[in-house]
Protein backbone atom coordinates (compact mmCIF):
# COMPACT_ATOMS: atom_id res chain seq x y z
CA UNK A 1 0.00 0.00 0.00
CA UNK A 2 1.62 3.60 -1.07
CA UNK A 3 0.26 7.11 -0.66
CA UNK A 4 -0.67 8.72 -3.61
CA UNK A 5 -1.44 12.80 -4.70
CA UNK A 6 -3.57 13.11 -6.97
CA UNK A 7 -3.99 16.84 -8.47
CA UNK A 8 -6.48 17.00 -11.01
CA UNK A 9 -8.36 20.04 -11.52
CA UNK A 10 -11.72 18.14 -13.33
CA UNK A 11 -13.99 16.91 -10.54
CA UNK A 12 -15.07 13.55 -12.47
CA UNK A 13 -11.78 12.57 -13.63
CA UNK A 14 -10.24 13.30 -10.08
CA UNK A 15 -12.94 11.05 -8.46
CA UNK A 16 -11.97 8.17 -10.53
CA UNK A 17 -8.69 7.53 -10.06
CA UNK A 18 -9.04 8.30 -6.27
CA UNK A 19 -11.70 5.71 -6.87
CA UNK A 20 -9.72 3.20 -8.52
CA UNK A 21 -5.97 3.79 -6.49
CA UNK A 22 -8.16 3.07 -3.26
CA UNK A 23 -10.01 0.31 -4.47
CA UNK A 24 -6.45 -1.34 -5.15
CA UNK A 25 -5.75 -0.45 -1.18
CA UNK A 26 -3.71 2.61 -1.80
CA UNK A 27 -4.07 6.20 0.88
CA UNK A 28 -5.08 9.08 -1.14
CA UNK A 29 -5.03 12.47 -0.91
CA UNK A 30 -6.58 14.37 -4.15
CA UNK A 31 -5.81 18.38 -4.92
CA UNK A 32 -8.01 20.81 -7.74
CA UNK A 33 -4.88 22.26 -9.05
CA UNK A 34 -0.88 23.01 -9.21
CA UNK A 35 -0.67 25.34 -6.08
CA UNK A 36 -3.36 23.49 -3.72
CA UNK A 37 -1.02 20.05 -5.26
CA UNK A 38 2.30 21.60 -3.71
CA UNK A 39 0.90 23.01 -0.80
CA UNK A 40 -0.74 18.87 -0.56
CA UNK A 41 2.29 17.18 -1.39
CA UNK A 42 4.35 19.37 1.41
CA UNK A 43 1.82 18.07 4.06
CA UNK A 44 1.29 14.48 3.13
CA UNK A 45 4.59 13.79 1.68
CA UNK A 46 3.08 11.06 -0.47
CA UNK A 47 4.92 8.07 -2.20
CA UNK A 48 3.89 8.56 -5.58
CA UNK A 49 2.48 12.08 -6.90
CA UNK A 50 -0.28 11.45 -9.71
CA UNK A 51 -0.41 14.90 -11.33
CA UNK A 52 -2.88 17.02 -15.03
CA UNK A 53 -0.94 18.57 -17.44
CA UNK A 54 -3.85 21.37 -18.07
CA UNK A 55 -5.02 23.26 -14.76
CA UNK A 56 -5.57 26.61 -13.21
CA UNK A 57 -4.16 28.63 -11.30
CA UNK A 58 -0.67 26.59 -11.70
CA UNK A 59 -0.46 23.72 -14.24
CA UNK A 60 1.28 20.13 -14.40
CA UNK A 61 4.43 21.80 -15.52
CA UNK A 62 4.96 24.07 -13.50
CA UNK A 63 3.97 22.09 -10.49
CA UNK A 64 6.46 19.26 -11.48
CA UNK A 65 9.26 22.01 -11.83
CA UNK A 66 8.26 23.51 -7.96
CA UNK A 67 8.36 19.46 -6.95
CA UNK A 68 11.33 18.78 -8.23
CA UNK A 69 13.55 21.58 -7.04
CA UNK A 70 12.27 20.91 -3.42
CA UNK A 71 14.78 18.36 -1.68
CA UNK A 72 12.22 16.31 0.62
CA UNK A 73 10.02 15.96 -2.82
CA UNK A 74 12.31 15.92 -5.71
CA UNK A 75 12.69 12.10 -5.00
CA UNK A 76 8.91 10.98 -4.94
CA UNK A 77 7.99 9.50 -8.35
CA UNK A 78 5.77 12.22 -10.51
CA UNK A 79 3.36 10.69 -13.18
CA UNK A 80 2.01 13.22 -15.76
CA UNK A 81 -1.62 12.20 -16.86
CA UNK A 82 -2.53 14.16 -20.31
CA UNK A 83 -4.73 13.90 -23.09
CA UNK A 84 -2.23 15.91 -25.26
CA UNK A 85 -1.60 14.02 -28.85
CA UNK A 86 0.78 16.73 -30.20
CA UNK A 87 4.12 14.88 -31.69
CA UNK A 88 6.53 16.21 -28.80
CA UNK A 89 4.99 16.42 -25.82
CA UNK A 90 5.95 12.99 -24.17
CA UNK A 91 9.72 15.08 -24.43
CA UNK A 92 7.85 18.30 -23.10
CA UNK A 93 6.53 16.63 -20.11
CA UNK A 94 9.48 14.12 -19.40
CA UNK A 95 12.15 17.50 -19.65
CA UNK A 96 9.65 19.05 -17.33
CA UNK A 97 10.40 17.03 -14.65
CA UNK A 98 8.15 14.38 -15.19
CA UNK A 99 8.84 10.64 -13.97
CA UNK A 100 6.42 9.34 -16.69
CA UNK A 101 3.44 9.88 -18.05
CA UNK A 102 -0.19 8.05 -18.35
CA UNK A 103 -2.65 9.03 -21.33
CA UNK A 104 -6.00 10.48 -21.09
CA UNK A 105 -8.77 8.99 -20.95
CA UNK A 106 -7.74 6.58 -18.10
CA UNK A 107 -7.69 3.48 -18.41
CA UNK A 108 -9.68 1.59 -15.40
CA UNK A 109 -8.36 -1.82 -16.19
CA UNK A 110 -4.34 -0.41 -16.35
CA UNK A 111 -4.31 2.56 -14.65
CA UNK A 112 -3.40 1.58 -11.23
CA UNK A 113 -0.99 -1.36 -12.17
CA UNK A 114 1.03 1.50 -14.04
CA UNK A 115 1.20 3.61 -11.64
CA UNK A 116 2.40 0.86 -9.10
CA UNK A 117 5.00 0.35 -11.65
CA UNK A 118 6.57 3.39 -10.52
CA UNK A 119 6.42 2.79 -7.11
CA UNK A 120 8.17 -0.56 -7.87
CA UNK A 121 11.45 0.93 -10.00
CA UNK A 122 11.70 3.46 -6.44
CA UNK A 123 11.95 0.68 -4.40
CA UNK A 124 14.67 -1.41 -6.36
CA UNK A 125 16.31 2.31 -6.62
CA UNK A 126 16.13 2.63 -2.85
CA UNK A 127 17.59 -1.18 -1.89
CA UNK A 128 20.86 -0.20 -4.41
MN1 LIG B 1 -7.12 19.44 -16.45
Amino acid sequence: MASVLVVEDQAENRDLMAYLLRAFGHDVTTAGNGAEGLEEARRARPDLMVIDIQMPVMDGLELVAALKVDPALAPVPAVGVTAFAMVGDRDRILAAGFDGYISKPIDAMTFVGELEAFLATDDRKSRE
